[in-house]
This record gives structure tokens, C-alpha cells and sequence, in this order.
């Protein structure tokens, strides 16, 4: 709106937004192991997906590569949030390679579920994905037979007897809502299934998207920070749509197209859990240029989960 001839717009942050907790604990991890100085830090992947974080790392002195053989031996080789399949882990333990394990914790949950389900006899549906690096990882944590699929079409598709013993499992960055119509897919071809009581999306995952409904609710346009391959942040953005809003994936403030608020006076900003903070202000940096902005944040779910350092990086502080 215009106020005295200015062009005003109200800014409403969602509540939670940004980093979580293993996000926070795998960039602790990097600069940690920088810290301790033993050898060159290599990070097999992004260490979370987001291309300012894996910069600042690189200023530090990180190195990024996408293959374990690019990693020198005497390397501390670090393994992203994503979590890595044990052919991996298996090919850094014959190198003899000093490995500190990012893997989210939560992610490492979903590794030991489906590996149990597996070893109970059961086919492993995994629904995420494909080419994420943790669905990559969780397929190849799992002995037994497994099988990827997206959506609902997929699970129909699938080449299996109904009457097969199933267990699913499920990415930790998906749509609540989508994840939830395909168990239901699951549950209602396959007769005998189990899965875990509640779904495998993590806390984070679930509060951002909860907090981004909300957010909808009193916004015209909505600007979802985070990387292009961010999977949790491209949720975001189809809640907001989904929701009726005109929902942007922005990595910054300099992408920002200013047609996108023509005419729009709340613009509701989120941003991915591995988004930092900088970020968020640098949008809102953006927006304050093309007119006056006033800011507030919706109320909602406080966070306070932390995830424990590894041993070994413990040991050294
Ligand atoms: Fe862990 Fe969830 Fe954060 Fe992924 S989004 S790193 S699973 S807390």
C-alpha cells in the first residue's frame, strides 16, 4: 500500500523457520573439525543443502567433493546430514579413512527402522525422492528388498504381490499431507503393512510446514528462502501454493522479482531448515529497498530439540 506517496509493505515471518537441529549440529561438525586442524576437512556432498553455508565452509578451508575417491587419505572426511548408504561408509572404512559422521540423527533413525523391518523379512517401501541424497543413502542402508516411490501412482505401480509382507519407511523432508495419502496408497493395496507409528518427517519438517499454513493465512505473496535443491524448502513453497498464495523459492534477496509483489501488501517469508538466518535478513534487505517494510513474526512452536556433537569431536573441544 502507499503511505504519504511510499510504497509500504507489511513483512510476516513464519515461526519456526530456518536451520534445525541437524543442520545446526552438521555445521558445528565442519567448523570443529577445521578447528582441530588435523589434516585438510573434506565433505562428501553439500554438508546441507545450501549453497551459503557450503561457501562460507569453503572460505574456512572445507573442502566439498560428491565422490569418496576424491578424498585424500589423510583427509578428516566428513559425511553430510544426508545421511550415506554403507557402501559408502564400508568404502571410507577400507581407506582407512578419519570419518565424522554429520548424518542427521533423525536420519540415522529412519537407516536402523528400515533395516530392522528388512531383517524382519519384510520389502521396504521407501517413499521419497528419487536422486536425494538421503533417499539415496537410506536405500543403500537397507540388505533386502526395497523399493522407491513417490507418490500414490507409484505405489500402484509397483510390481509386487498384494498379499507380500511390507514395511514403509519415509524421507524426512516431504509433505505431510502427500506422505499421508501414500501410506494410505500402501496400506489400502498391500494386506499386511507396517510402518512406524508416527511418520518418519522430522520435527522440523513438520513445524515449518505447520507454521507455513498458518503463515498463508494473513499473506498475499509468500518468499520460501532456501536452495533450488533444498528438498524441505520446495515443500514449502507447494504448501504456499497449495494454500492459494503465489509462493517463491529464493536463495537470496537478489532474486527477488519485484513483480511478484505488485499490487501485495503482506509478503510472508519463510525459510528452509537449512537456510540461515543471514538469509531471511538479506531478503527482507531486498524488500526494505523497493519501499518502506514493517516486520512481524507469527506465533508458534518454540524449538528447543539439540542434537549432541559426535564423540570424537567432543573429546577435542
Ligand atoms: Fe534432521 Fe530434519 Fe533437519 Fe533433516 S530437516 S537435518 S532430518 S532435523
Amino acid at each position: 500500500y502507499r503511505q504519504n506517496g511510499e510504497f509500504c509493505m507489511k513483512i510476516i515471518l513464519a515461526q519456526p523457520r530456518g536451520f534445525c537441529a541437524g543442520v545446526v549440529r552438521a555445521i558445528e561438525i565442519v567448523e570443529r573439525a577445521l578447528a582441530t586442524g588435523e589434516g585438510p576437512v573434506y565433505v562428501r556432498h553439500e554438508i546441507v543443502h545450501n549453497r551459503h553455508v557450503v561457501d562460507s565452509l569453503k572460505a574456512k578451508g572445507a573442502k566439498f567433493v560428491e565422490d569418496l575417491d576424491e578424498i585424500p587419505s589423510d583427509a578428516v572426511a566428513i559425511f553430510s546430514a544426508h545421511g550415506v548408504s554403507r557402501d559408502v561408509e564400508d568404502g571410507a572404512a577400507k581407506r582407512n579413512l578419519n570419518v565424522i559422521d554429520a548424518t542427521c540423527p533423525l536420519v540415522t533413525k529412519v537407516h536402523n527402522q528400515g533395516q530392522r523391518y528388512s531383517s524382519l523379512g519384510r520389502t521396504v517401501i521407501l517413499i521419497g525422492h528419487a536422486g536425494h541424497a538421503e533417499v539415496e543413502g537410506t536405500l543403500g542402508r537397507i540388505t533386502g528388498p526395497v523399493y522407491l516411490v513417490e507418490n500414490r501412482e507409484d505405489v500402484l505401480n509397483l510390481n509386487i504381490p498384494d498379499d507380500t509382507p511390507i514395511a514403509y519407511i519415509t524421507q524426512t523432508t516431504l509433505s505431510v499431507d502427500d506422505t499421508r495419502q501414500t501410506i494410505e496408497a500402501v496400506k489400502a493395496r498391500f494386506s499386511d503393512v507396517i510402518g512406524p507409528e508416527t511418520r518418519d518427517i522430522c520435527y522440523a519438517t513438520q513445524n515449518r510446514q505447520t507454521a507455513v499454513r498458518n503463515l498463508c493465512g494473513h499473506v498475499e505473496v509468500l518468499l520460501v528462502v532456501g536452495s533450488a535443491n533444498s528438498s524441505n524448502s520446495n515443500r514449502l513453497r507447494e504448501i504456499g501454493e497449495e494454500c492459494g498464495v503465489p509462493s517463491y523459492l529464493v536463495a537470496d534477496g537478489g532474486q527477488i522479482d519485484p513483480r511478484w509483489l505488485a499490487g501485495k501488501e503482506t509478503i510472508g517469508i519463510t525459510a528452509g531448515a537449512s537456510a540461515p538466518e543471514v538469509l531471511v535478513d538479506d531478503v527482507i534487505g531486498a524488500l526494505a529497498k523497493l519501499g518502506s517494510v514493517e516486520i512481524k513474526a507469527l506465533q508458534g512452536v518454540e524449538e528447543k530439540i539439540t542434537f549432541r556433537l559426535p564423540p570424537e569431536l567432543l573429546k577435542a573441544s
